[in-house]
């Protein structure tokens, strides 16, 4: 059902790929519009894959598992 949703099925998967640069426009607003797209981020927090996801970069993904690991630390909860 959900999966039905996402905005980008269909659509050319390349512009979810960037490499090390900014995503193109069409996947900057297909998340920005998707029903889903918080979900899909909190999936790809979850996981270490490559690509434009729920709105995120895989650097600020990177970013934000980071600062998750050193705010845990800080507070001594476990990973
Ligand atoms: S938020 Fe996720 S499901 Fe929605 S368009 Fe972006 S990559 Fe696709």
């Amino acid at each position: 059902m959900t999966e039905q949703m996402a905005l980008c099925v269909g659509m050319d998967p390349e512009v979810f790929f960037p490499g090390s640069g900014r995503p193109p426009k069409a996947a900057v607003d297909a998340c920005r519009r998707c029903p889903i797209e918080i979900r899909c981020m909190f999936d790809a927090l979850r996981s270490t894959d490559e690509g434009y996801r729920g709105g995120l970069t895989k650097a600020e993904r990177d970013r934000i598992r980071a600062w998750d690991r050193r705010a845990r630390k800080r507070a001594g909860v476990a990973a």
